[in-house]
């Protein structure tokens, strides 16, 4: 695809180095007959090194900065990059990078214009248009198909998004230009994480040392991220949605699952409470039973038995066990309830 035929395509070279996952990136490289078995000796050494710093960025970062000096190279490297992370066979990677790229697009949508958006969203297929001057009262600049909407809402957790707190008319909904960038979000996440289902037969030395190198940056972060220390004061406001839930219930209805109550001790016992304290949240459960209750706090505290202090299950087995509940923003990417904790402090 020449640069006349991707412009009347309504693009220009600069959005797909910015927004490389267009289905008109695959158009736009295809005269470079990209070979997988032989990159080395088609002059990538350049773009290879971009697409390693993509995923690098995605991994450390969660956000992909463009470099756009060399468009042609940053426009290739994408491609490039999801090959590197095909590679690594690494489920935290791929979803790593998925969000990573879908929220660098989302900021750079944000100073888009209108117009621009309308077009993006067409390339998913979005029957999406900017509202109408008679729907002029409404201070919402588009309107799109709610089957749109859903699909991509269903995935957003806060209250604002269930169908029931939007403004429908027509089977169209109105939204404000930052919740359609939000929903784009969503949707450019999922092509994404598509893409990085594929499978390679083989990969060429190139591409594999890549892909060590970045599992290796992938657990040198999660484990940094884990044993960061964590705050010496208790603050409720940064409890992650599970935990909050567990809370109200150890507060109101005085009963909670085993899964519950050891998570729910586990978490407050990492976070700094005392066993004491924990134990006064279960004074009012109907089955209390002071030493026995102090003894398995303490238990998980390490303060007793082999000494080993028990952390919370990881959000994969709370979500079995229907512990996960009401999982917000911050949840996507986050493995751990400790690490939501963590996160959402050093985010105030
Ligand atoms: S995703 Fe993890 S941190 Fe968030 S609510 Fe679920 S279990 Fe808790």
């Amino acid at each position: 695809m020449t640069t006349l035929q991707l412009e009347s395509a309504g693009f220009t070279k600069n959005d797909l180095a910015k927004y490389p996952f267009l289905k008109q990136t695959a158009e736009y490289i295809k005269p470079l007959d990209l070979q997988i078995d032989n990159l080395a000796s088609m002059g990538t050494d350049q773009i290879l090194k971009r697409a390693e710093e993509r995923v690098n960025k995605a991994i450390t970062d969660i956000r992909v900065p463009k470099s756009l000096k060399n468009l042609d190279d940053e426009i290739t490297s994408f491609p490039l990059a999801l090959l590197v992370v095909i590679a690594t066979e690494n489920s935290f990677i791929k979803k790593r990078y998925a969000l990573a790229e879908a929220k660098q697009a989302s900021s750079d949508l944000t100073i888009e214009s209108k117009e621009r958006i309308l077009k993006i969203a067409g390339d998913f297929d979005w029957k999406i248009k900017l509202s109408a001057k008679e729907d002029g009262d409404l201070p919402l600049e588009f309107t799109i198909k709610f089957t749109d909407y859903l699909r991509n809402a269903a995935h957003l957790h806060d209250k604002k998004w269930k169908l029931t707190n939007s403004i429908l008319s027509r089977g169209n909904i109105y939204l404000n230009k930052k919740d359609v960038v939000r929903l784009l979000e969503e949707e450019i996440r999922r092509r994404i994480e598509k893409r990085l289902e594929a499978k390679l037969a083989k990969y060429p030395p190139e591409l594999a040392e890549i892909a060590e190198r970045v599992k290796k940056l992938a657990a040198e972060t999660i484990g940094q991220t884990e044993n960061e220390a964590l705050p010496k004061v208790v603050v409720q406001a940064a409890f992650p949605p599970c935990i909050n839930a567990l809370y109200e219930a150890a507060s109101t209805s005085h009963h909670l699952s085993h899964i519950g109550r050891f998570t729910l001790t586990s978490f407050l016992i990492n976070i700094g409470m005392s066993p004491e304290n924990v134990n006064e949240l279960f004074k009012s459960f109907s089955d209390y039973n002071e030493r026995l209750t102090l003894y398995q706090i303490e238990h998980i505290a390490g303060e007793r038995g082999s000494g080993t202090r028990y952390i919370p299950p990881q959000c994969s087995v709370l979500q079995t066990h229907g512990v996960c509940k009401n999982s917000d923003d911050l949840c996507r990417g986050i493995y751990h309830p400790l690490a939501y904790y963590k996160r959402k402090q050093r985010l105030a």
